[in-house]
């Protein structure tokens, strides 16, 4: 039987998030659904990480933005390393000193969290052909949302206590039914779900034999080259990276402190240079100003790890 602990998975898991991977970013062997009239349906299961790795999914995080030359850019957030990230910080700023909705408008676009993993195909009958092989795949926070809710424990009105399940177990964890629509901002996925949990099976349900599974363990890409190092960014490289794409923004205006550390205090358009700080608190008081929508469940997976210890 091929097991990976599940006990640990959640400890390793924050413990590769500080981690430095040694590669460039790139996804081979990525399993891309077919839309259908604007639709797709794949069953699919979430595989365990390689035997060498830790986790059975690595994580990106970046900020979209146009620059000046009417192009989409993106620079890395820095937020997932534990790094103060200056486009969350300007944010974050100017979250503080407007109410919600008006913030909503100037803020920058919050970072978009994307991960990747392993998945065997069990069925896809848009592309007979991919199915009973293994791919690497690459979600958003909306299926990463549904993998926490699925390994959560809960109580159930209905039917009680129902144990938690870790999805990317050969043996007891559960198909993905992958769904998703065309949106404004590409597939949509909200609608996918996972099954009951049962072992890894083909099409017709058939569960693989131990040499089946045993194939597709030693076939498992390797996640870590999938994780972008930005072990080499700073919060002023990245700033620098975003006031070189748009031209003539300034995001912070630059100082030195008394021991000749760079300062960085925001510019926030109808606030003074160097006053935020003190309006920050007499507008909060004023507006009850909430914290940035930066999606609470995303920011609450943070502490996944520490729900399913
Ligand atoms: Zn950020």
């Amino acid at each position: 039987m091929i097991e990976r602990k599940f006990d640990n998975y959640f400890e390793q898991i924050k413990e590769v998030a500080a981690k430095k991977s040694g590669s460039s970013f790139s996804i081979e062997n990525e399993f891309v659904p077919v839309m259908v009239n604007g639709e797709c349906e794949v069953v699919m299961r979430l595989l365990p990480q390689p035997s060498t790795e830790a986790a059975p999914f690595v994580e990106n995080r970046t900020h979209s933005f146009k620059g000046s030359d009417g192009k989409w850019h993106v620079v890395d957030c820095l937020r997932k390393s534990g790094s103060k990230c200056p486009i969350c910080e300007w944010n974050s700023a100017v979250f503080k000193a407007f109410p919600k909705e008006k913030a909503k408008d100037i803020c920058k676009k919050k970072a978009k969290r994307s991960f990747i993993s392993n998945v065997y195909i069990v069925k896809n009958t848009a592309a007979p052909n991919t199915e009973g092989k293994v791919y690497r795949f690459k979600y958003g926070i909306q299926i990463m949302e549904k993998i926490l809710a699925k390994m959560s424990d809960k109580e159930d009105p209905d039917k009680g206590f129902i144990k938690g399940v870790n999805v990317f177990d050969y043996y007891n964890g559960a198909n993905l039914i992958f769904k998703a629509k065309d949106g404004n901002f590409g597939p949509n996925p909200e609608a996918s779900y996972f099954g009951d949990a049962k072992p890894i099976s083909d099409k017709n349900n058939v569960p693989l034999t131990d040499e089946e599974i045993k194939a597709i363990d030693d076939s498992l890409y390797t996640l870590k080259d999938c994780e972008k190092d930005t072990s080499n960014e700073t919060f002023e490289s990245v700033l620098n990276l975003y006031e070189k794409f748009v031209e003539g923004e300034k995001l912070f205006v630059r100082g030195k402190d008394a021991e000749g550390k760079t300062t960085y205090d925001p510019i926030i358009p109808g606030v003074a240079a160097g006053n935020t700080a003190a309006l920050n608190d007499a507008v909060r008081s004023e507006f009850d100003v909430e914290e940035p929508d930066v999606r609470p469940t995303a920011e609450a997976s943070e502490d996944f790890f520490d729900t399913l210890k």
